[in-house]
């Protein structure tokens, strides 16, 4: 068949993805990687082929692949160039990952222009993690395009795009960031979520409870990871940048460790069948599942989750099952956590009325700190609307700027420069902050969003940081 033909076929099938999604499919996503450059290109053209293969031959589940880009090694194919192994005509139903991570603006232009010349439509943007193993030295020598810069790109060339979000935060403030951003990035192109790995459900249902509160009704996909002895070891290492194992539910991995091989992947599968079902029931429209990259594992997550969906299809019998499976273990990883709503995960959602989100609580701020805070308000309260180079000595020795900005964000920020960001991201806080609300770069050190909305829940300046970071979608690139 000609290219010409080809082209056809695809221009008549529109974007089956998003039209699967859109319609209430409940969708599987098989996560690929794509390769380090060291592979074998033609190997690994042959992998990918014998994948989609499979995922497509899938009956009884609406399945396609997302391939993710720089996951943790930034020495691999981009997402972009591996996804042209994609049989064309299909290219439609799979989802590509974009990531920021040392990649300029200009290089992410390309990338989003190689993608489109190759008919792939569906595009989750994110800002990219750090490199296992990197400090903050290097990754601050490192270029970072914030994800809400890829969705406007990708907006104008009429991708259809989803933005990625980590609910699994335990601090009012690291939380209430992450949703902050989310609604950002829907203002901003997204028209689907994707949601950090994790196994708090409780935290998965206040995500989408939220969300209905703001009506948006957008569709959500859940990640998910087949874990293997190795993964569970390198989560724990805190090789996975924002994936949290709590004390009860390690616990209850150590002793399914003690298990045969065969036993412990009956366990994990058992929990993907669980979790896949009960994000269904929270009105999740999908999930992603890392892990299950060899075909063999494809076929056997999907008939697993197929047969769970048939199974549960009432919360509450869902709901038992889990808590019994799980004999109530605490998923949260710290004492005291927050959550935004109360009784969630005893109920599904009271549409008669509606919940009420939890106050955020008594805030600390230090001394030292609110002295900054008042210094700075003093010097630099007008600083946005001088020229950013203005007073930049006095800028950097008292609020440690970094220059390069077409209008200082100091006043906007609650007089913290966001661009200290060891990634410079400006945008609101990373995928990879930690649950306390620390820095995924620099753990030392609280995430300089996170501390955003902390002063500003201090000053009774929240509304107003919402809206300014809601309505801010290009400030100062
Ligand atoms: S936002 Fe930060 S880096 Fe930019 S001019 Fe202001 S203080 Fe300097
Ligand atoms: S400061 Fe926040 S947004 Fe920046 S790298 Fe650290 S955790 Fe991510």
């Amino acid at each position: 068949m000609s290219d010409m033909q080809l082209e056809m076929n695809f221009e008549q099938s529109g974007n089956r993805f998003q039209r699967h999604l859109e319609a209430g499919k409940f969708i599987l996503l098989i996560e690929n990687s794509s390769p380090g450059r060291d592979n074998d290109p033609q190997a690994s053209a042959e992998r990918l082929a014998a994948l989609e293969e499979t995922v497509l031959g899938i009956n009884d589940i609406c399945t396609a692949l997302a391939i993710t880009d720089r996951y943790n090694n930034f020495a691999s194919w981009r997402a972009a160039e591996y996804a042209a192994g994609l049989s064309r005509e299909n290219r439609d139903r799979h989802v590509i990952y974009i990531s920021g991570g040392d990649t300029s603006v200009e290089e992410t232009g390309n990338l989003i222009q190689l993608a489109a010349n190759a008919g792939l439509r569906n595009v989750v943007a994110v800002s990219g993690n750090k490199v296992a193993g990197e400090g903050l030295k290097e990754t601050r020598q490192r270029s970072f395009t914030e994800s809400i810069a890829t969705l406007q790109m990708l907006s104008q060339k009429n991708f259809y795009c989803g933005a990625a979000v980590n609910p699994y935060q335990y601090t009012p403030f690291s939380l209430m960031g992450q949703y902050y951003k989310l609604e950002k990035k829907f203002r901003n192109g997204a028209s689907f979520g994707v949601v950090q790995a994790g196994w708090d459900m409780v935290k998965a249902q206040s995500l989408q409870w939220y969300l209905r509160k703001q009506d948006l009704y957008v569709p959500m996909i859940a990640r998910l990871i087949w874990l293997t002895p190795d993964k569970v070891e390198r989560i724990l290492a805190g090789e996975y940048p924002g994936i949290t194992i709590s004390k009860d539910f390690q616990k209850i991995l150590n002793k399914e460790l003690r298990y045969s091989n065969n036993q412990f992947e009956a366990a994990q599968l058992r929990r993907l069948e669980l979790q896949a079902a009960g994000f269904r029931l929270l009105g999740y429209s999908g999930v992603q599942l890392a892990g299950a990259e060899l075909p063999g594992r494809a076929k056997i997550a999907a008939e697993r989750i197929a047969g769970a969906l048939k199974e549960f299809t009432s919360f509450e019998h869902w709901l038992s099952e889990y808590n019994s499976y799980l004999a109530r273990a605490e998923m949260a990883p710290f004492w005291r956590s927050f959550y935004l709503f109360d009784r969630a995960l005893i109920r599904s959602y009271p549409q008669d009325a509606p919940p009420e989100a939890n106050d955020m609580g008594p805030v600390q701020v230090s001394r030292m700190e609110k002295i900054r805070y008042h210094v700075r308000k003093a010097l630099f309260h007008h600083a946005d609307r001088q020229v950013p180079e203005s007073a930049f000595l006095l800028k950097k020795s008292i609020a440690l700027c970094r220059g390069n900005c077409s209008a200082c964000l100091l006043p906007q920020c609650e007089y913290v420069c966001p661009r200290n960001c060891p990634k410079g991201l400006i945008d609101g806080p990373c995928g990879g902050v930690t649950p306390l609300g620390n820095c995924e770069v620099n753990p030392a050190q609280e995430c300089r969003h996170c501390k955003i909305v902390r002063l500003a829940h201090w000053r009774g300046t929240l509304p107003e940081l919402e809206e300014r970071t809601l309505n801010k979608g290009n400030i100062s690139r």
